[in-house]
């Protein structure tokens, strides 16, 4: 099989992060305004701390300050609310991200809308998930999930015009399917959200022209759900036993089935990953320039 019905999300994530670094150079040099990214980790979880570290390197690279903040896990939500003012009050601190999950005793919600949207470059608050629902543009225009708006990237890069395209994007959580659903809308793709109450399921996949798995569950969409010639987007991010005792990540779509039909696909890991911080790069330099009043670069 020809390698190039393979969408390397590596490349063109490591593409993305030099424009980005590129602008955020330009608007040190032009505007004297440097982006800072403050990333709060609360607790111990390994995934998140890896995470954390990746954000916080590719954010230095970048030529952005990054300022990390870690808390111990039992830390309360009013401790965490404090520490999210002191943020929303900083100069300095363009974006905010809170590493998700929180502990128990943390409400999600209670902290996220609590962050300035201005600096929500996770785009999780609820005025920038309205905006994107409404279609806001300009100065009133959203900040967008990472991991939607990379798979976006991806899309338009391999298809260009979405138009008229029949999407299926199985999973309806806040932070992936819901505002993937909202993003190919606004392409004026006919959209069908799929979720674990959906009817035949294999069959409703089988219609799109566009397939965005965003379920965790280990290669559950198999070669033959899949229409010969769409392209498939893998979100799924799933840690399963490998040869030898170890540990390998595959994702929500049986990859070397896909290919075989699929027009285009991304791998596992090496697709939809590497986007979600380059487009969070993105982000916090559009928040920074939105708050100077700077017009931000088309990336
Ligand atoms: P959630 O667990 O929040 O949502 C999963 C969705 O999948 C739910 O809507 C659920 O339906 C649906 N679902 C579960 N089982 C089935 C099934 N058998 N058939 C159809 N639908 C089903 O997950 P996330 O959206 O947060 O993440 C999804 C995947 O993407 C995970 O593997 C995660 O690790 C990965 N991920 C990857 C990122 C990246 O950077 N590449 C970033 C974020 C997530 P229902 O609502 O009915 O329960």
């Amino acid at each position: 099989m020809a390698q190039d019905n393979i969408i390397d999300g590596k490349a063109f994530a490591a593409d993305l992060r030099g424009r980005v670094g590129a602008a955020v150079a330009a608007l040190v040099r032009d505007h004297g305004v440097k982006p800072g990214l403050a990333v709060v980790l609360v607790g111990e979880n390994p995934a998140s701390k890896v995470y954390v570290r990746n954000k916080a390197l590719q954010t230095a690279e970048a030529g952005m300050n990054s300022f990390e903040h870690k808390l111990p896990a039992e830390t309360t939500q009013q401790d965490l609310l404090a520490l999210v003012a002191k943020l929303n009050a900083a100069n300095e601190v363009h974006g905010i991200l809170v590493q998700l999950p929180l502990p128990d005793q943390i409400g999600d919600h209670a902290v996220i809308n609590a962050i300035d949207p201005a600096k929500d470059v996770d785009g999780f608050h609820v005025i920038n998930a309205g905006r994107l629902m409404t279609g806001a543009k300009g100065a009133e225009a959203p900040l967008v999930p990472c991991t939607p708006l990379g798979c976006l990237m991806l899309l338009k890069d391999r298809l260009g015009d979405l138009s008229g395209l029949r999407a299926v994007v199985v999973g309806r959580s806040n932070i992936v399917g819901k505002p993937m659903a909202q993003l190919l809308i606004q392409e004026s793709c006919t959209v069908t959200v799929a979720h674990s109450r959906t009817r035949d399921l294999p069959g409703v996949c089988r219609e799109a022209d566009i397939l965005v798995a965003a379920v965790g569950r280990p290669q559950m969409i198999k070669g033959d759900w899949i229409m010969p010639g769409a392209t498939v987007i893998d979100v799924g991010i799933n840690r399963i036993a490998g040869e030898g005792g170890k540990s390998r990540l595959v994702g929500d779509v049986d990859t070397e089935a896909a290919r075989t039909v699929a027009g285009a696909i991304t791998p596992v890991p090496g697709g939809v990953g590497p986007m979600t911080i380059a487009c969070l790069l993105a982000n916090t330099l559009t928040a920074a320039c939105r708050q100077h009043g700077i017009e931000p670069p088309k990336l």
